[in-house]
């Protein structure tokens, strides 16, 4: 292990975090931070490394149990059969990629499948009233593309990248494992897989054959989204990896723009229902009253009948969120909360005096079925 910060921490989650939120965090860090989309720069490669290393740990249920109870320690020392992830070369990050991402194929065997880019995330944010209507969001992002200098090859224009002399062209290569116990097939290290091998790189990608590349795009958001939901639009991820087919030939992946909706100060939501606490006043409580309470797009007035309770709950029909297949829209929900004055005129307590006087507990539900509960206990 080679970080001591803590594993949660790195991913951004809370310590309850389930593997579904666990996995879309470490895939928004290994996109952000792949050595790929980050040439020479020593400290994306370091964060790459410390999420992998949080991935792993918190990914499997056993590790995870050990990492909850002992922290760090929990993988130190002799007997760890844990296995050291800073070591894991380009393939096998490609090919957890692959697991990760559904995308992938064309990785040896398989035949004619056509070959698939990977995958990418972003984030947007946005509100309640845009998951209401629907919106639309400019989204930005960095991708890795075919180099038009080269048309992906890596040569410099006006050369050929050449048969690579360790593979034979194969791009993979045998390897004795474990003192010569048995043989492993990996992935070609002179040319990494690729099958040639460039004499005379390209100058604007240096021989990658990929290029980092900003790309800009309006995604429409359809109404009644939910938070961590994400709309997918389809062939805008990377072109194949060069190891699958040099100049970009197949099938895009697609990007995924995962939403976050934003907390509202007075609306919870519940489903396509909207919750809100609605204070009111003990004397229109006690009453009844007519109040105006905010919804999502304005106002709407509401009866309070006499003798409402505290958690008295009303509900407004339609004036929730939509259902986002139906478009159905779920009720606004107001659970009240009584309040007491914090100031009375003298005049104001005068009457409440008088009032107290001739006050009859038996009406009151909720205080005497409390005391009935108590002269029960004490029975
Ligand atoms: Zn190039
Ligand atoms: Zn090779």
């Amino acid at each position: 292990m080679t970080t001591t910060r803590d594993y949660y921490e790195i991913l951004s989650v809370e310590r309850t975090a389930d593997g579904d939120e666990i996995k879309r965090a470490y895939r928004r860090l290994a996109m952000k931070y792949h050595p790929d989309r980050n040439p020479d720069d020593p400290d994306a490669e370091a964060k790459f490394k410390e999420a992998a290393e949080a991935y792993e740990v918190l990914s499997d249920p056993e590790k995870r149990r050990q990492y909850d109870r002992f922290g760090h320690s929990a993988f130190r020392g002799a007997g760890s059969a844990h296995h050291d992830f800073s070591r894991m070369n380009v393939d096998d990050i490609f090919s957890m990629f692959n697991d990760i991402f559904g995308g992938g194929g064309g990785f040896g065997g398989g035949g004619r499948r056509v070959s698939r880019g990977y995958d990418l995330e972003t984030e947007v944010q946005i509100d309640l009233v845009e998951v209401l209507h629907g919106c639309s969001r400019d989204v930005e992002f960095t991708r890795l593309d075919v180099c038009e200098t080269c048309a992906g090859t890596g040569a410099k224009p006006g050369t050929k990248p050449e048969t690579c002399g360790t593979c034979g062209g194969h791009g993979k290569v045998q390897q004795a494992g474990l003192g010569g116990m048995f043989r492993m097939v990996t992935a070609c290290p002179s040319c990494r897989g690729v099958g040639t091998v460039v004499k005379e790189k390209c100058p604007k990608c240096h021989g990658k054959g990929r290029q980092p590349r900003k790309r800009k795009l309006t995604v429409k958001i359809p109404a009644g989204i939910h938070d961590g939901q994400a709309v997918r639009v389809q062939g805008e991820g990377e072109p194949p990896a060069r190891e699958q087919s040099p100049t970009g030939e197949g099938v895009r992946g697609d990007l995924h723009v995962v939403v976050r909706v934003k907390k509202h100060d007075l609306f919870e939501r519940e489903g396509e229902h909207l919750l809100m606490e609605m204070p009111i006043s003990f004397t229109q409580a006690a009453l009844g009253a007519e109040v105006e309470v905010p919804t999502l797009e304005g106002r709407h007035t509401l009866s309070i009948p006499r003798s409402t309770q505290y958690g008295a709950i009303f509900r407004i029909q339609g004036e929730g969120l939509p259902d986002l297949r139906t478009g159905r829209r779920g009720d606004l929900v107001l659970v009240t909360k009584i309040e007491t004055p914090k100031k009375l005129t003298k005049k104001q307590e005068q009457l409440l005096r008088e009032f107290a006087e001739t006050e009859d507990h038996s009406v009151l539900p909720e205080s005497h079925g409390f005391w009935k509960k108590i002269k029960d206990a004490l029975r």
